[in-house]
């Protein structure tokens, strides 16, 4: 297995990885720090049931490379890292458990920043600081920045603008018809700032009753959760989960754009060079939804002071301007926009190495050398 991680680590340029045990809790977790080039490596804990280690270790290096990815695409000064505790956290979530991974999350002396994701909640965020104070999205009382979903649906909004002056040269919304998959916290916020600007709402929620709500409050046409990638819309706005597009709903889908919150919307690379086939516009995810981390980071440069609510809504004006980027590479150089959005992130990161091995000292010949 060893052997195994060093070459999984390779093929994803990982920096380090760390199993944790703790006998007293019953904790087992890993940590993935995939870089460190831009900023320390922020990412979310998942807590989740995995079948095997091989899972865990699997979902933490892809989550792990996809947070560099964001970040960097995002022009922020972080890297990438994420967390997986292997358990069921409705039985096995237990306040010595979260603080036993504090203290793992601390051992990395902040090159690993953690966060809530799957699994966990801004309570129990606040259990894990008791350990260490590498911990980011902890609520506002507490001079966190707490739920970043407002955020995050904003980045969505600025994108799906965007995606229509791409499409149509002038950004309004206004009677253009967007359909929302998941109407949760982010979708619900989306689909609030969409009605504000007169956009036409298409709505499914696997929960019906906020699926009603969405409906009434914003008064949006109401489908199945099987139908609403088929509608004919302007925009799809996923915003519930991942591998929304595969082979089969591509060739199904009646949109002329893409762009929504979920994270790994494509369920493989090939799925952009369908997208683009079928002349369906692709906002690449990582771009879309970075409002989240933009956040975390405005609460983490807020230090005693606490969160910046302005500065977080003035960082999320780099969303659109990132993603017109973005399309314009794309469109120079033939590619898809997804392909454009990792070849920007790659030069960034490209660019901090350079800097960092221009600031190192040179290595010292050893004795026999000189
Ligand atoms: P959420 O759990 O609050 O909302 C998801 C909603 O989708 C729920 O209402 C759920 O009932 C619904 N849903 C689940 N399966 C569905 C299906 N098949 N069809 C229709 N609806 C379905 O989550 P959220 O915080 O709103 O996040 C939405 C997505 O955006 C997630 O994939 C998340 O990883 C991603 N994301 C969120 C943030 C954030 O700030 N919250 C940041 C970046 C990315």
């Amino acid at each position: 297995m060893a052997a195994d991680v060093f070459k999984d680590m390779q093929r994803g340029g990982h920096e380090e990885v760390v199993f944790c045990r703790d006998a007293d809790s019953g904790l087992r977790a890993i940590i993935a720090v995939h870089s460190t080039l831009l900023g320390p490596g922020l990412g979310g804990v998942r807590m989740w049931p995995y079948a095997s280690t091989e899972e865990a270790l699997q979902d933490v290096l892809r989550l792990a490379e996809a947070m560099t990815y964001k970040a960097a695409a995002a022009g922020l000064p972080l890297g990438g890292g994420k967390a997986v505790i292997i358990g069921d956290p409705r039985r096995a979530k237990t306040e010595s458990l979260l603080r036993a991974f504090g203290r793992a999350v601390e051992s990395l002396g902040g090159r690993y920043l953690t966060a809530e994701d799957v699994g966990m909640t801004v309570a129990d965020m606040e259990v894990v600081r008791k350990e260490t104070r590498h911990v980011t999205g902890t609520s506002e009382k507490s001079g966190g920045s707490g739920d970043p979903s407002h955020l995050t649906a904003k980045g969505v909004f600025y994108a799906i603008e965007t995606c229509m002056k791409e499409l149509y040269g002038d950004p309004s919304v206004k009677n253009r018809t967007v359909a929302i998959q998941g109407v949760g916290k982010v979708g619900y916020q989306l689909a609030e700032l969409l009605a504000t600007a007169d956009a036409r709402l298409i709505i499914a929620d696997t929960d019906a009753q906020r699926a009603m709500l969405a409906r009434r409050e914003f008064e949006a046409w109401r489908v199945e959760p099987d139908e609403i990638l088929q509608v004919e819309c302007d925009v799809l706005s996923p915003c519930a989960l991942g591998g929304v597009f595969t082979r089969k709903t591509i060739a199904t889908l009646r949109c002329r754009a893409i762009a929504g919150a979920s994270n790994n919307q494509l369920d493989q690379p090939a799925d952009a060079d369908r997208l683009a086939e079928r002349r369906i516009l692709y906002a690449p995810d990582y771009v879309v939804n970075a409002g989240g981390i933009i956040n975390i980071l405005v609460g983490l440069q807020g230090g005693r002071k606490g969160y910046d609510r302005a500065k977080a809504e003035r960082l999320a004006k780099r969303i659109p301007i990132a993603l017109q980027e973005v399309f314009r590479k794309a469109r120079a150089q033939g590619i898809t926009a997804a392909r454009a959005a990792d070849e920007l992130a790659e030069a960034r990161l490209e660019e901090a190495r350079v800097q960092a091995a221009k600031k190192r000292p040179p290595a010292r010949k050893s004795r026999r050398a000189r």
